[in-house]
C-alpha cells in the first residue's frame, strides 16, 4: 500500500484473500452521506472556528515563540481526546497531536508565526496598529488551525460514531516564516509512518495544486565575522572590522547578483553591525536566504555566497563562519489526493460575502494601490505546475513533500492583491473574512480525510503517484544533517519587548463575542470612496510563502 512494509494484519488478510482496500472500503452511497453530515458537523462549530481564528490573531506571535498559540492550541486538542506530545524536535513550541488507531494515517498541517511590525487592527482598512512596532499576522498564519482543528473535531465525531479506523495527526508548522522547522521534523523520522499530509495555507481564493508549483527553495544562513575592536579614533589602525566585512560581503553578491539565474531571489538584513560608532566593530553578522528553483541551484547559490563572505574576512583580516536557520525544499504535490481535495473544493465553492465584505476589500485594494477588484466570486479550484517556471516565496512544506504525498488547501480568508507580509494582510485576518473562508476550508479538509479514510485505493494512488513519477525525477537530499539545530533562539528578543504590551489585547471569548466587538471597532472601518480611478493602478501579483 505504502513503501513502507505491510503491517501483520494486512498480510494475514492478504492470505485470507481480503485486501485492506475491501476490509476499510466505505460504499460510495454511504461515503456521500457521511460526506454531507461532515460538512453540516463544520459548519455547525463555525462559532469554534472563529474564536481560534480570532484568539491566534491576538496572540501576535513571531516564529519559534509561539508559546500562547501552541499552549491555547495544545489545550483545545488535549480537552478533544487527543494525545499531545510537546517540544519535538527540540523545539519549545512545536507539537505532535494524534487521535484514533490503525492506518491510514493522516497528518493535518498549518503554520502558526507572524510577520515583525505587522500589527494591525482588524476591520480597519488603512495602517494603525493596536501595538505601534509589535508583530501581527501579515500573513494570516492565524486561521490554519482554526481550519484543521475543526476540521479534526468534525471528523473524529463521525469517525467515533460510525468505527471508522484510522489515525488522525495535528502538527503545526513552527517558524515557518523562517523556515525553521518541518525539515527538522522531516529529519527527525516525524513522518515515517504517515500516509498522506493535507496542510493548509491562507490565500484569497480556494485552491490546490499537484506537481511542482511557483515559488522556490532556500536556504537562510546567517554569516557571522570576528575581527578586532580598537579606539575608532584614537587608534583605528589596531582595529579589524568585522562590520567591514558583512559590507564588502553584500557589495559582492550586489555585483554578482546581476550574473545569476534570472528566477533566484536573494536578500539580506544586517543582525549585528556592532555596538557604537566608536568602537570597531569586533563582531558582526549578516543574515542571507538564497532562493532558487531546484535543489542544485540552492546549493550553487549557498555555495558563491559562502565564497563572498570568505572574500570579505580575507580582505579585512577578520574569521568568518556560518550557520543555516532554516531551509525549505521546493515543493512537489500529490496529483491523485490534490484530485481529490479539487472535487471538495467545487463542491464547497467560495463563502457568501457580505456587503460588508466586500466593502472592506474594496477599501484595503484601494488603501494599498492594487486592483479594487473585492473578494473572490470564482472558486480558483485544482491545477498542475505552471506552463512556465515562476518564482516567489518558498514553504518548509517542500521538505515534507518529497516525504510523503502532500497537498496544501489554499483557502479564501483574505483579500487579493495585496502586497505579503505587511500589515494591510492582517487586515481581514480577524474579520468575518478570515472566519468564513477557514469554515469553508474546514469542510474541504474533513471531506478529503473522509474520503481518504474511506478510500484505501486513493492512498495506494498518492503513494504510486509519489514512488512512480514524483521520485523519479528527483531524489531528495536535504540541506541539514544531524549536526544542524534548530535556531530556537531567533525572535526571542522581539517577543521578550513587545508580549506584555500585546497581553492587554489578548481576545476573551468569554466575555466578548468577536475580537472586533472586543476591539470595539466598526465593521467595516473604512474612509469615504475617492474618485473612480482603477484604470490606471497596476496590481502586483502576490507573492506566495515566506
Ligand atoms: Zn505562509
Amino acid at each position: 500500500m505504502t513503501r513502507r512494509a505491510l503491517p501483520i494484519a494486512a498480510v494475514l488478510m492478504a492470505v485470507a484473500g481480503i485486501t485492506p482496500a475491501m476490509a476499510q472500503r466505505i460504499d460510495d452511497r454511504r461515503l456521500g452521506l457521511l460526506t454531507d453530515e461532515v460538512m453540516a458537523e463544520v459548519a455547525s462549530m463555525s462559532k469554534l472556528t472563529q474564536v481560534m481564528v480570532d484568539r491566534i490573531f491576538s496572540f501576535s506571535e513571531l516564529g519559534f515563540q509561539e508559546y500562547e498559540t501552541s499552549k491555547y492550541l495544545i489545550g483545545t486538542l488535549r480537552d478533544n481526546g487527543f494525545e499531545v506530545e510537546e517540544g519535538i524536535s527540540g523545539i519549545p513550541t512545536a507539537w505532535w497531536a494524534k487521535w484514533g488507531s490503525g492506518e491510514p494515517v493522516i497528518a493535518f498541517g498549518s503554520d502558526i508565526d507572524g510577520i515583525p511590525k505587522a500589527n494591525q487592527k482588524p476591520g480597519v482598512a488603512w495602517h494603525e496598529a493596536l501595538v505601534e512596532g509589535a508583530p501581527g499576522h501579515g500573513e494570516g498564519h492565524n486561521s490554519g488551525q482554526a481550519v484543521n482543528v475543526t476540521a479534526a473535531l468534525a471528523l473524529k465525531k463521525i469517525m467515533e460514531r460510525e468505527h471508522i479506523t484510522g489515525t488522525l495527526i495535528l502538527w503545526p508548522g513552527v517558524a515557518e516564516e523562517l523556515v525553521g522547522s518541518k525539515a527538522w521534523f522531516v529529519r527527525d523520522g516525524r513522518f515515517r509512518d504517515v500516509d498522506i499530509v493535507l496542510f493548509t495555507h491562507v490565500s484569497s481564493n480556494m485552491s490546490v495544486t499537484w506537481g511542482a508549483p511557483s515559488g522556490t527553495g532556500l536556504v537562510s544562513v546567517e554569516f557571522t565575522f570576528a575581527g578586532e575592536s580598537a579606539h575608532a579614533a584614537g587608534s583605528p589602525w589596531r582595529g579589524r572590522s568585522a562590520l567591514d566585512a558583512v559590507e564588502l560581503m553584500n557589495a559582492g553578491w550586489n555585483y554578482r547578483r546581476e550574473h545569476l539565474r534570472p528566477l533566484q531571489r536573494s536578500h539580506y538584513v544586517i543582525t549585528d553591525g556592532g555596538d557604537q560608532p566608536n568602537v570597531v566593530p569586533s563582531r558582526a553578522s549578516v543574515w542571507y536566504y538564497f532562493r532558487e528553483m531546484d535543489q542544485e541551484n540552492i546549493k550553487r547559490n549557498f555555495g558563491i555566497g559562502v565564497k563572498m563572505a570568505e572574500g570579505a574576512a580575507l580582505m579585512t583580516d577578520t574569521e568568518m563562519s556560518y550557520r543555516i536557520l532554516g531551509t525549505a525544499y521546493p515543493r512537489h504535490f500529490s496529483r491523485p489526493v490534490a484530485e481529490a481535495m479539487g472535487r471538495h473544493i467545487e463542491r464547497v465553492g467560495l463563502p457568501q460575502w457580505s456587503e460588508a465584505d466586500q466593502t472592506l476589500a474594496h477599501a484595503v485594494q484601494r488603501e494599498v494601490d492594487a486592483n479594487p477588484r473585492g473578494l473572490a466570486t470564482k472558486v480558483s479550484g485544482v491545477s498542475g505546475p505552471p506552463q512556465e517556471a515562476q518564482s516567489g516565496g518558498s514553504d518548509d512544506i517542500g521538505d515534507v513533500s518529497w516525504t510523503v504525498p502532500t497537498v496544501t488547501l489554499r483557502f479564501p480568508s483574505n483579500i487579493p492583491g495585496l502586497p505579503g507580509h505587511n500589515w494591510s494582510n492582517a487586515i481581514a485576518m480577524a474579520t468575518p473574512i478570515a472566519h468564513k473562508g477557514a469554515t469553508a476550508a474546514a469542510k474541504v479538509m474533513a471531506m478529503t480525510a473522509l474520503e481518504l479514510f474511506a478510500r484505501p485505493t486513493l492512498v495506494e494512488a498518492a503513494w504510486t503517484y509519489f514512488n512512480d513519477e514524483q521520485s523519479k525525477q528527483h531524489h531528495y537530499t536535504p540541506f541539514i544533517g544531524p549536526d544542524n539545530p534548530p535556531a530556537t533562539h531567533l525572535n526571542a528578543d522581539i517577543m521578550e519587548r513587545y508580549r506584555p504590551l500585546l497581553e492587554k489585547y489578548y481576545f476573551d471569548d468569554t466575555r466578548y463575542d468577536t475580537y472586533l466587538e472586543q476591539l470595539g471597532i466598526h465593521y467595516p472601518t473604512v474612509k469615504p470612496a475617492e474618485p473612480d480611478s482603477h484604470g490606471s493602478r497596476s496590481e502586483r501579483s502576490r507573492p506566495k510563502g515566506s
